[in-house]
């Protein structure tokens, strides 16, 4: 039988997580050296399995800062758009806190200035993939980079800045951290959990939006305090994140809201733009 377009895996690409030199886990003693002496990029195993249960192949694209000084002389700051053309959709991963800087802000604490460098990549990334009508995903920190690359702003600390709220991180917790959200009626992603008011999902931020982006819509919000777990654009093309991480629920456990739904309506987004309706 002859292999069709569609017997192909789709092909989503995965933002990069950077470990910086200065962070190097040395050997007490020991100089840092080897890979950890170098920038390196990294894709957490949850991310990429969550993709493959979902049918699709996770690929992770490496970071390049158009604006770094450190570019090599012979590789153009439009590389990134190599990626928007081949792959099919694009997920921005969690991890380091959004800079400040990035939303016109000046980090209130020395511990807050985010990571400027990822902001910048992943910006140029997302950009490159809408301006391609490809779909977006944004998990945790990437639900707050798209926020703030359409314009919002970030509280820098919940906890500081919005001191009636509950605990959306606590340490030592991580991913075991759990609270309640409440889905919008009439939303995208109440449809896709139709007699599910309220679900449990974990939350590990200490971020949150403070501004929602012009063009977004709230589609979930933890009861307790208000705050924003959800959004999706109303634009000519499907970008959309979640405060929570989804990678980390296991649909085994009862308690927790199984969320392949919302994977699967990703997913079908980009098979759509790839292969249209003939
Ligand atoms: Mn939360």
């Amino acid at each position: 039988m002859k292999s069709t377009h569609a017997d192909k895996p789709l092909l989503i690409g995965v933002s990069a997580r950077i470990h910086y030199p200065a962070d190097s886990p040395g050997i007490p003693g020991m100089p840092f050296g080897g890979v950890w002496s170098k920038t390196v990029h990294y894709l957490e195993q949850s991310v990429a399995h969550w993709l493959l249960a979902g049918g699709a192949a996770p690929v992770m694209v490496p970071a390049v800062d158009s604006q770094s000084p450190q570019l090599r002389s012979d590789l153009s700051p439009g590389a990134l758009q190599h990626y928007a053309l081949a792959l099919d959709g694009l997920v921005l991963q969690g991890g380091n806190d959004v800079a400040p800087q990035s939303y016109g802000e000046e980090p209130l604490h020395a511990d807050w200035h985010g990571d400027r460098v990822r902001d910048l990549y992943e910006i140029d990334l997302l950009r490159a993939f809408v301006a391609a009508g490809k779909p977006v995903f944004g998990i945790c920190r990437g639900l707050q980079l798209i926020n703030v690359a359409y314009g919002g702003t970030l509280l820098q600390d919940i906890n500081t800045q919005h001191p009636l709220a509950r605990e959306h991180r606590v340490l030592g917790q991580y991913e075991k951290h759990l609270h309640s959200i409440e889905f919008v009626a009439g939303s995208r992603l109440a449809g896709l959990f139709p007699g599910v008011a309220r679900a449990t999902t974990n939350s590990i931020h200490h971020q949150g939006i403070k501004a929602l982006a012009p063009g977004f819509a709230v589609e979930a919000r933890c009861p307790e305090d208000g705050l924003i777990e959800a959004i999706h654009w109303t634009g000519p093309s499907f970008v959309a994140g979640v405060q929570w991480h989804p990678e980390f629920h296991d649909p085994a456990n009862p308690h927790t809201l199984d969320d392949r739904p919302m994977l699967a309506d990703f997913l079908a987004a980009v098979r759509r733009k790839r292969e249209p309706a003939a």
